[in-house]
């Protein structure tokens, strides 16, 4: 089941949460340590989304292919800095289509959101609360999986005016009611704050004064990664993070 992390801090080259560190998203793509129901490695593609000093948007490239398979991204992680990044590796659910837009992150203005879970019975499980968004929104999801579908959902909230604080935990919520058994660690940033569910999945912190790290597993053997209970959120920035 998918792997992500996010990263709020000074800047800092997209190679080392890729590629350098010890248990780097390339590593726990063919080799995690914490996959819970089902699957084994995460080669059905990745994503990473980063906000180049000064701007209020991301940047996101996605694939289809496997992280360790991209012969440019090394090269092209290592000479790009920032110090917001979201990324993700994935494993598909059986059923769902192996395509650049079914990897996370999915974006819409400045957010960058993941999923690392399934939803049961998808997709006629939450077939009433996709109904109740509008139209275009269901015409224009990257890709026909739950994690599309579920970014739909919190997009809808946020898009009302709802703080992601609220919106995050309630799309769990709403998902858990028509859909137990669902996993649901959805992680979401705009470039400033991050929140980061816990339902189904691992998740773990890493902080210091200046730079907060959140991944599905901890990238390096530093003591200060802690490891974060089920059904929480967490709320971050920079210098700040509180488990919810
Ligand atoms: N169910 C989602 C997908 O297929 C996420 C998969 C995962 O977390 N492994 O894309």
């Amino acid at each position: 089941m998918c792997r992500h992390l996010g990263y709020l801090g000074p800047p800092v080259p997209l190679r080392g949460f890729l590629f350098d560190l010890p248990h780097a998203l390339a590593t726990q793509a063919w080799a995690p340590r914490d996959m819970r129901g089902g699957g084994t490695i995460n080669a059905d593609g990745f994503g990473v989304g980063w906000y180049p000093p000064g701007a209020d948007a991301p940047v996101r490239y996605r694939s289809s292919m496997p992280i360790w398979s991209d012969a440019a991204l090394p090269a092209l992680a290592a000479a790009t800095s920032s110090g917001a990044i979201l990324a993700a590796v994935r494993s598909a659910t059986a059923g769902m289509p192996v395509t650049e837009t079914a990897a996370a992150p999915f974006t819409d203005g400045k957010w960058l959101f993941s999923h690392n879970g399934v939803v049961r019975g998808w997709p006629g499980a939450i077939a009433g609360l996709a109904g109740d968004l509008p139209v275009e929104d269901l015409l224009t999801l990257d890709a026909p999986t739950d994690s599309a579908a579920l970014w739909a959902l919190v997009r809808a909230k946020l898009r009302a005016g709802e703080p992601p604080a609220k919106a995050v935990p309630a799309v769990v919520d709403e998902v858990l009611a028509v859909a137990p058994g669902s996993r649901l660690n959805l992680l979401l940033t705009d470039g400033t704050q991050m929140f980061a569910t816990t339902a189904g999945h691992a998740l773990s912190v890493c902080a210091r004064d200046d730079a907060v790290l959140i991944a599905s597993e901890p990238l390096d053997a530093l003591p200060s990664w802690k490891s974060v209970p089920d059904g929480r959120l967490v709320v971050a920035t920079a210098s700040y993070w509180e488990i919810t």
